[in-house]
């Protein structure tokens, strides 16, 4: 199988290998065709020269042909008119003729055949010349038979020179033929050679544009991927920034507050909101924004948002998806986007993206998968302080009564007592006891001891004041907080809440229950005691005093219990 060479540096090196080779094989087959060439007109040359040499050959032998007519002509004339001129002429014309006969010995020289006619012409002639002579007397016989004679050699001649020149001029054209074919044939091959040269280059410069093309092609890419990782990198220390931020908040609204920024910072040129299901789960409230949302509702039903009714993302994009939300007041924008928040199975609000063009609203969508991260992370965050805050409720908080817990009361007394204290003010604390409410449960059960103990709480509630705490001690015990409050002042009131139990009516199942009466101790920090412990001690011993002296009474610490 012929498996092409992948490497274009091989492919290239071979390339100029081969060019190379047919350069070197131009110029050797240029140098032996102009070598062919320049023989060939030599040649032609030379078959020329020899034509012309025929040429002229025949010329003199067609002139010692008319000085032999013209010998015989006057010497004639002299016999018939004896006129001395024609015998002068005639002699004149035999002068002639050896010089004509001495220049074509020299012609044939390279003829041995010729060159012997020649010195047969030249024998004659000397005979020739006597018979003109000898004419002068009147004898003309020796001259005809000299004529004859010169006259048949001249033929002969004139015979073989004729076919040496039809030769010459068959080889002459021979040779022109063979010229006119070799010159063709070195055009022929010049104009392959070039066209090779020229498809060899053709070719690379092709390639090399290719190449250059895919270069581009794979910068551009690279671009690209270098854009897409750098846009990447920024988002992702964009989340996890906002991942650390989102650890830090203590409070769901701070954590919706913290999502808000960072949306801002990771959506510029939108616009938007953080909304949140209330408590009721009836509506969904605006808890933070970026920049200003146009016309949108301060607090909107569930229903009216097509987000939270689809339960995933939902963009309002014309012509993709006309429907509107009915979160707004007046006109509602063109193109937004609707978030749902939900973790753990939990839906917990909306995040909404207003996009004010279609070119911020494409920007959004290819920031699509790090703007869920984020909606992911802040919905993740929220839940879990909303989580927190459940639970440390549960944690601070008595399930039956929703006062605080003791655990939560005895930092907070601590907390009061730190202030005070600092201010050089007095913290006074009241422990209550519901008097014989084991009765309540074993007369009626335990559910309407629930009851009893819920009212009292109640009527607590009501009687204190924003600064007070209000504490579950223990069953039926309760304890409050009263920061700097004097021992007249707290005796007083004491007295004004012991009687507000009292006066309180109760009814089980159609039942009327006993009256409900309090025992309370009180003691107040720094004059009964010195720390929390000996506090609550010097309460619950007022306390006790107050159950041991018949109960429904308020007693103050004794002062020597400090000393
Ligand atoms: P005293 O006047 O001396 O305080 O008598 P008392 O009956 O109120 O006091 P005692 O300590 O004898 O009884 C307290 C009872 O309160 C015992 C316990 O079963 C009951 N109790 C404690 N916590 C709860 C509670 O959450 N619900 C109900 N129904 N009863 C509770
Ligand atoms: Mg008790
Ligand atoms: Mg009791």
């Amino acid at each position: 199988m012929f498996i092409r060479s992948s490497n274009p540096l091989r492919r290239r090196s071979r390339a100029i290998t081969i060019l190379g080779m047919t350069a070197l094989a131009v110029v050797v087959f240029l140098s032996l065709t102009g070598y062919v060439v320049f023989r060939n007109t030599e040649n032609l040359l030379a078959a020329r020269d020899s034509v012309q040499h025929s040429q002229e050959v025949l010329y003199n032998l067609q002139t010692i042909t008319l000085q032999l007519e013209q010998i015989n002509e006057h010497a004639h004339l002299y016999l018939l008119t004896r006129d001395s001129d024609q015998l002068r002429m005639a002699e004149d014309t035999a002068a002639s003729l050896n010089g004509t006969l001495l220049h074509l010995q020299e012609l044939v020289d390279d003829n041995p055949s010729q060159t012997r006619h020649v010195h047969d012409l030249l024998a004659t002639y000397n005979d020739l010349q006597r018979a003109v002579a000898a004419s002068a007397s009147g004898s003309a016989g020796r001259l005809e038979e000299e004529l004859v004679l010169s006259r048949r050699t001249v033929s002969v001649m004139r015979q073989e020179e004729n076919d040496l020149f039809a030769q010459r001029t068959r080889n002459s054209q021979k040779r022109n033929i063979s010229s006119i074919a070799a010159r063709i044939l070195m055009v022929a091959v010049s104009l392959i050679t070039v066209l090779v040269l020229f498809g060899f280059l053709l070719r690379d410069a092709l390639y090399r544009k290719r190449s250059e093309e895919q270069m581009q092609e794979t910068n551009a890419r690279l671009a690209l991927t270098v854009e897409a990782l750098e846009r990447k990198a920024r988002e992702s220390t964009l989340l996890t920034e906002a991942r650390d931020e989102l650890a830090l908040c203590q409070s769901s609204l701070q954590a919706q507050e913290c999502a808000a920024r960072y949306l801002e910072r990771l959506l510029p040129a939108t616009s938007g909101a953080v909304c949140i299901i209330n408590n009721s789960r009836q509506m969904v409230e605006l808890a933070a924004i970026w920049q200003t949302p146009q016309n949108l509702l301060d607090g909107f039903s569930l229903d009216s948002c097509c987000g939270l009714r689809s339960g995933r993302a939902r963009w309002r994009k014309p012509p993709a998806s006309e429907v509107h939300c009915g979160h707004f007041t007046g006109d509602s924008p063109e193109i937004y986007l609707c978030l749902p928040l939900a973790a753990h199975g939990d839906t917990l609000g909306v995040v909404y993206v207003e996009c004010r063009t279609p070119g911020v609203a494409a920007m959004v969508e290819a920031h699509i998968t790090p703007l869920q991260e984020l909606v992911e992370l802040a919905s993740i965050s929220i839940a879990s302080l909303n989580l927190r805050s459940r639970l440390e409720n549960q944690s601070i908080r008595d399930g039956l009564t929703g006062m605080f817990n003791r655990r939560f009361m005895e930092i907070a007394l601590e907390r009061e007592l730190r202030r005070a204290d600092r201010h050089q003010k007095s913290t006074a604390i009241m422990m209550l006891d519901v008097d014989h409410f084991k009765q309540f449960n074993d007369t009626f059960g335990h559910e309407a001891g629930d009851m009893v103990l819920r009212e009292v709480a109640e009527t607590m509630h009501k009687f204190v004041r924003s600064d007070d705490t209000v504490c579950r001690y223990g069953g039926e015990e309760f304890v409050i907080i009263l920061p700097e409050a004097s021992v007249d002042t707290v005796h007083e009131r004491a007295e004004v809440l012991r009687r507000l139990v009292g006066d309180t009516t109760l009814r089980y199942r159609g039942q009327a229950l006993r009256q409900i009466t309090i025992s309370i101790g009180i003691a107040l920090y720094p004059y009964h005691a010195d720390s929390m412990e000996m506090l609550l001690r010097a309460a619950d011993r007022a306390l006790y005093e107050a159950k041991h002296k018949g109960r429904n009474r308020v007693i103050l610490a004794s002062s020597n219990i400090y000393a």
